[in-house]
């Protein structure tokens, strides 16, 4: 349904984390409010967050965990090389821990906060997950009067001499357009990881990338704001999950809790790529991002596992303690009976053969059975002189059945293409603000990276998502007078 007055003093676009972040503050200052989301629920990929970053938040005091902002600064500034926005950085990381402690004060709980693998201990997780958050954001937005509307999407911002003065609507489920009056509009669309084309922009060949969002991340918000004369900025970092099974027949997020992914991905033994060559240390993975460049660097690459390394996931569990996965049981008590099921399905992803010459052969990787001899006599060394493997981590491959899974590269979010100054104003090629228009979330958060998503500081996306929301209408409330 559209919404049901033509005037408002601000409009949302997105119903995400950012867009509903911004609705409760504007609610709090009393502003004429609408969200529109384009989708049937609220939320977005909100609803699959784990955690938020903050520093010196309420949970950090209580449980001693001093962060030294400006060395985190700096070490974030270095891992980007200088390309994220320092001075929207550190207003970011400044509010930080007082943005968590006023979702807090909304009533999110948080069930701890930490590292995830070699990280800043800032990651506060949700109690309940990130569909909780949305929830309660959606509630509280709703007492103070914010209009919401599902299935409306915008599809462009009307200005009047370079002012913003509306915006066109679209209903999904008619198809038929009505406009809106406001002078201030906040992009918050989550990004673009499921437009393909956009995606291209970041990574050429996207044949093996595959998006675990809830694919309405289609770049709305950087059309919406390139079409109203925004910069078009570099287009950021793509937010890798590390590997995934290649599976061209159904949605990534299926096989996110499968615990063959975590053994094949997390877990990994030895990674080949199409000649059957290693090309990287295989833990490379506490860096979930850098382990998703890592594979990208190849055409084709496989995860090779014997049934040793499947009895000691099965019965003694993980070799190693790795960060970022979501599937991180004790033991991997279901991986026989989940590759029985998809060797049953004859899933293409998942090849199983007697011998190590046999899966070469099966596979056309002509190199697999040298690398695995050679590999074995590192593991005999203790000392992984190619690529440098943590030595807990250098388990021979000896023992068949062997079994090869072919990986492509999962995507969470991706962000980048439009700038935004300090009070989250959207910006034009030369610097200047483009009067009422304003983005948050994903689709500011470019600011923050370079080419690679920051999960030094685990969490950023999610806390600059409210942080932004909340900047945004803070701005607009300043600017008002
Ligand atoms: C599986 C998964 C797990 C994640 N976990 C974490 C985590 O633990 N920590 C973290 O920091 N980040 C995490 N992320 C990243 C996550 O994308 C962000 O933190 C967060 O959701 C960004 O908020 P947002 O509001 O920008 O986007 P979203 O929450 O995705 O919301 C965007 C909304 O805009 C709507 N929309 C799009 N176009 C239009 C339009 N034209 N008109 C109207 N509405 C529109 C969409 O339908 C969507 O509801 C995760 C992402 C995924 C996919």
């Amino acid at each position: 349904m559209f919404p049901e007055k033509t005037n408002y003093d601000l409009v949302i676009v997105g119903g995400g984390l950012a867009g509903l972040a911004a609705a409760v503050s504007a609610g709090e200052s009393n502003l004429t409010t609408l969200v529109l989301e384009k989708g049937r629920t609220l939320g977005g990929d909100g609803n699959y967050v784990e955690g938020a970053m903050g520093i010196d938040s309420y949970l950090q005091k209580e449980q001693n965990i001093a962060i030294d902002a400006g060395e985190l600064l700096q070490d974030e500034l270095n891992y980007s090389h200088y390309e994220a926005n320092a001075l929207h950085l550190r207003k970011y990381l400044s509010a930080s821990g007082k943005i968590i402690d006023w979702l807090h004060s909304l009533g999110v709980n948080f069930s701890k906060v930490g590292p995830q693998g070699k990280s800043w201990p800032t990651i506060h997780t949700f109690a309940g997950g990130g569909h909780a958050v949305v929830e309660i954001l959606q509630q509280k937005a709703t007492s103070y009067g914010v209009e919401i509307v599902n299935s409306i999407s915008a599809q462009r911002v009307i200005q009047r001499n370079g002012h913003v003065t509306g915006l066109l609507l679209k209903n999904e489920a008619t198809g038929q357009y009505r406009e809106v009056a406001t002078s201030n509009v906040i992009l918050a669309t989550g990004g673009y990881v499921d437009n393909p084309e956009l995606v291209k922009k970041r990574i050429p060949n996207t044949t093996r990338l595959l998006s675990v969002s809830d694919g309405k991340s289609t770049g709305d918000g950087l059309r919406l704001a390139w079409q109203a004369g925004a910069d078009h900025y570099q287009m950021g970092a793509i937010q890798y999950g590390g590997g995934a099974i290649l599976d061209k027949t159904r949605p990534a997020y299926v096989h996110m809790p499968a615990q063959l992914a975590a053994a094949a991905t997390q877990e990994a033994i030895l990674w080949v790529n199409e000649q059957g060559n290693r090309f990287i240390n295989e833990d490379v993975n506490d860096n979930m991002c850098h382990a998703g460049s890592a594979l990208l660097t190849q055409s084709r690459t496989f995860s090779i596992l014997d049934q040793m390394a499947i009895d000691h996931l099965t019965n003694v569990g993980l070799y190693k303690e790795v960060g970022n996965s979501p599937v991180s049981p004790a033991k991997f008590a279901n991986l026989t009976s989940e590759i029985e099921r998809d060797l049953a399905n004859h899933e293409k992803y998942l090849t199983k053969a007697a011998s190590i010459t046999e899966l070469g052969q099966k596979l056309n990787l002509p190199c697999l059975a040298q690398t695995i001899a050679h590999y074995n006599e590192l593991t005999t060394q203790g000392r992984d002189t190619d690529f440098g493997k943590a030595k807990e981590y250098l388990t021979p491959i000896t023992t068949g059945p062997f079994y090869a899974v072919e990986l492509g590269i999962g995507m969470a979010c991706a962000i980048g293409g439009i700038r935004v100054d300090n009070d989250s104003a959207v910006l034009n090629s030369y610097g200047y603000p483009l009067p009422g228009l304003y983005a948050a979330g994903n689709d500011a958060a470019g600011m923050l990276v370079g080419d690679t998503y920051a999960v030094t500081l685990p969490g950023s996306t999610a806390g600059y998502a409210v942080f932004s929301g909340r900047n945004a209408v803070m701005s607009i409330i300043v600017k008002a007078g």
